[in-house]
């Protein structure tokens, strides 16, 4: 899968080398860039950003360096493009793996107070939020489309089910985790964890997950109960 992020801060996506998406990047199962938009502007000063028309607080990105940033990247129109932006979709689990299917994606990251809509008009094919809160830049909000969209690509966790017991994968939040040791602090780890029973300890986690979505996420119960 390739992804490419376009940018004014390409060092902002230098954490992506660390853990499970860094970990894909150095088997090849993903190939991530940032592409730095500056690089494509064609104003002596290589210029990205003007006041806007219309007035108002802020600066505007210009639609030149991005649409010849897009095109050089993208001549065929092979990639989905999407722009991060907090007017867009929300970004969910089905999201993710729609995404993880694909095998090209391009991640337009706006700063300051946006970018000209011409060329969003003209290049981008959706738009993705991660959230009702506004960012300074696109860069985050794209990262979390990469973490959250690699880990569904075939072969990037280490075993295939790890992610179908996750938050969300049964439209349900995941039930609490335990590790060693058996009492922390007092605490005792529930005992049917300890006792090796697969079934009990299916139907416990069945039945903390339901109780956790229940009191945090009633909205995701009501969407199980609609699709069965
Ligand atoms: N003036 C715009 C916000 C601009 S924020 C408005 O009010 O709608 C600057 C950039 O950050 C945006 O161009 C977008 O790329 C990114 N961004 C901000 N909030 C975001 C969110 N919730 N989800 C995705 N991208 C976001």
């Amino acid at each position: 899968m390739k992804i490419r992020a376009l940018t004014l801060f390409p060092r902002m996506f230098d954490c992506l080398n660390e853990s499970i998406v860094g970990r894909a990047v150095k088997n090849g199962i993903v190939d991530i860039r940032a592409v730095d938009i500056r690089e494509y502007s064609k104003d002596k000063h290589f210029k990205c950003d003007d006041t806007p028309y219309g007035g108002g607080a802020g600066m505007v990105m210009t639609a030149q360096p991005i649409y010849d940033c897009i095109n050089a990247i993208d001549p065929e129109h092979e990639y989905l493009r999407i722009y991060m932006s907090p007017k867009g979709e929300r970004l969910t689990d089905g999201v993710c793996r729609e995404l993880a299917a694909r095998d090209k994606l391009l991640l337009l990251c706006g700063h300051y107070e946006g970018v000209d809509q011409r060329v969003l008009d003209l290049c981008i094919d959706r738009e993705i939020s991660v959230g009702d809160y506004v960012l300074s830049g696109g860069e985050l909000a794209a990262m979390c489309v990469i973490d959250g969209t690699v880990r569904f690509v075939d072969g990037v966790l280490g075993s295939s089910l790890s992610h179908e017991d996750e938050s969300f994968s049964d439209g349900m939040l995941e039930y609490p985790q335990y590790t060693r040791p058996p009492i922390f602090m007092g605490l005792e780890v529930p005992e049917v964890l300890l006792n090796g029973n697969h079934k009990e300890i299916a139907r416990f986690r069945r039945e903390q997950s339901e109780k956790i979505t229940q009191s945090r996420r009633p909205d995701l119960l009501s969407t199980v109960d609609g699709e069965s």
